[in-house]
């Protein structure tokens, strides 16, 4: 069976059982996605979206994985095959290493003026290479092309905040005795790594890659293994910014290669965003040798309507949150919570959500793409369904969905169900375009049914009350707070503050605390005494040495 038709049958299957040969041919994806395939493929040396293999990005070089393992990359609009991810040998993660300990001698010690430089050297490439990072995107990960910009620009608003890396890493000085003085220097911690998830394969590394490269650190970047691509031409990026050979690398794969990360000695630092599951993991593993680890993992982001919003930009801004990527973002508002009278607004949310366009990232007027991989979209409507059986109303069903010219794709239109907190679909992270609504009287029980949610990475309250909303976000147990703003992430002059079950580690993710992350103070006391100094006068004396 085709995997097109597995996918029909609805019959589960794993990406890496299928056979390349059972992929749709190059000539499956439109005209305009093809050109920009083939563009991909000939312009960039570490990356193909035409069927090569992505290669390992080692000591300065692009190369080819002697890997045995390969895992396919496909269209999530076509299931065409657009590159291979190796499973990265231990050899090869072994040369990762011991070039990111090597070029750690000289680049930990380079002026940081040298670092700020590559740092602006590197916005300046980003944002001339936007297209061809974002069109990778759209390809792999099957955002809209508009949606795949934004996912660059976030990424580069982290470069352009990293800009001002002298002034960030300046020290503390103060004469704590006469002749005394204790000074406190940012020194960066050795080689880190950084593994990343599917949904922001720019913007994530991103994240990072500034941040422990500014700092004076090595990196060493695992992308996702289902949309390496534009982790690919960023290394490339960064290579053509003047980055030595070795300070950056990219090595590929899944578990063992994680794994390999976690226990490798000579790493000091893991950065990893990405489930639940594999952040627990990497955490344990990661602390057990030792190692500083930041794990950002998944949410249940609730949005609460008061009847007294704005209805129009409550209902626009909880479509936007709820759909865009395909509902495949962490802080996607996947819970609305309608307060007293903003329940008869449910009909118009429906009507509103059915209109968005749902295609392939290239075609004009998309909104949304469709999901990952043919598991994501079962697992969606495995949780649709759940709803269904618990006794909760699907309201808006995007099961079913058929797309123009795209029979193959993992496609899930926006969903909307009521439902109650015991359902399943209220305690999973759905990852999909799916809207959960729960109803509540008034704005404390909204309060207690956020509170009670184990995650705490984003919420937000549409209301024209000050009252309400200060009261809001003083009560509500959750990290970042958007308050007639459906999707609060800090800009990178703050710092990443979802909290409880969506991160694990002491210090979050750029800004000031990515600083923290990325250094470890230095602190000196010196004692130079004002009567040994040596007198600005020259002596003519014959000097007699004694
Ligand atoms: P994922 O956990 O499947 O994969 C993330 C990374 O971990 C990948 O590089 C993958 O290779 C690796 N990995 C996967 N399973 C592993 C395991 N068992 N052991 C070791 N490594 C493993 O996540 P995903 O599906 O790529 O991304 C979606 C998830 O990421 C969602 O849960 C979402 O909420 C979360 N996310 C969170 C944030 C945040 O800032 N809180 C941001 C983006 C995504």
């Amino acid at each position: 069976m085709s995997p097109a038709q597995l996918l029909r049958s609805g019959q589960f299957f794993v990406r890496r059982s299928l056979a390349t040969a059972a992929r749709p041919p190059l000539s499956a994806l439109s005209a305009s996605a093809r050109a920009k395939a083939e563009q991909i493929s000939s312009e960039w040396k570490g990356t193909s979206a035409s069927g090569n293999n992505t290669k390992n990005f080692i000591g300065g070089e692009f190369v080819e994985s002697k890997a045995q393992a390969w895992i396919d990359v496909v269209d999530p609009a076509t299931q065409t095959l657009l590159t291979r991810v190796p499973e990265t040998t231990s050899t090869e993660f072994d040369q990762a290493v011991a070039a990111a300990s090597e070029a750690f001698k000289t680049w930990s010690r380079s002026s940081v003026l040298t670092r700020q430089r590559f740092v602006l050297e590197l916005q300046h490439l980003l944002r001339n290479n936007a297209d061809a990072i974002a069109s990778s995107i759209v390809l792999e990960q099957g955002k809209t092309l508009a949606d795949a910009h934004g996912d660059v620009l976030r990424g580069l608003q982290v470069v352009d905040t990293t800009s001002n890396i002298p002034t960030a890493l300046l020290g503390d000085t103060i004469e704590v005795s006469k002749d005394m003085d204790t000074s406190t220097r940012r020194l960066p911690i050795g080689v880190c790594a950084s593994i990343a998830p599917f949904n922001f394969p720019a913007m994530i590394p991103l994240w990072t890659i500034p941040m422990a490269i500014a700092t004076g650190n090595t990196l060493i970047v695992k992308p996702s293994e289902r949309d390496p691509g534009a982790a690919m031409i960023i290394a490339e990026l960064c290579q053509r910014a003047g980055l030595p050979d070795g300070v950056l690398s990219v090595v590929h794969g899944t578990v063992p290669t994680v794994n390999a990360i976690c226990d490798h000695p000579s790493i000091k630092a893991i950065s990893f965003v990405g489930g639940d599951r594999a952040g627990k993991h990497i955490y344990e593993r990661g602390r057990k040798s030792g190692k500083r680890v930041q794990c950002n993992m998944g949410a249940k982001n609730h949005a609460v309507l008061m009847p007294d919003a704005n209805k129009n930009h409550a209902l626009n801004s909880l479509i936007g949150a709820a759909f865009g990527a395909a509902g495949q973002r962490c802080m996607a508002i996947s819970v609305a919570v309608l307060v007293g009278n903003a329940q008869s607004w449910l009909p118009e949310l429906c009507e509103r959500a059915k209109k968005l366009v749902v295609s392939q990232g290239f075609e004009k007027g998309a909104d949304l793409g469709p999901v990952i991989s043919p598991a994501a979209k079962l697992r969606i409507i495995g949780l649709i369904a759940s709803a269904e059986e618990q006794g909760g109303v699907v309201a808006l069903d995007g099961r079913g969905l058929e797309v123009s010219g795209y029979p193959d794709g993992n496609w899930v239109g926006p969903t909307v169900i009521e439902a109650t907190a015991d359902m399943r679909c209220y305690k999973e992270e759905i990852f999909g375009p799916v809207l959960i609504v729960v109803k509540a009287d008034t704005l404390d029980d909204a309060l207690a049914i956020i509170n009670a949610n184990p995650y705490g990475n984003g919420t937000a309250i549409f209301t024209q009350s000050g009252a309400t909303a200060r009261k809001f976000e003083r009560e509500v147990e959750v990290g970042q707070v958007g308050i007639n703003v459906p999707i609060p992430v800090p800009l990178p002059m703050f710092s990443w503050s979802g909290n409880k079950a969506s991160f694990l580690g002491d210090v979050p993710f750029y800004g000031r605390s990515g600083i923290d992350f990325y250094t470890q103070n230095k602190t000196t006391t010196a004692l130079w005494r004002a009567e040994d100094a040596i007198g600005n006068k020259a002596s003519v004396d014959m000097p007699t040495h004694h």
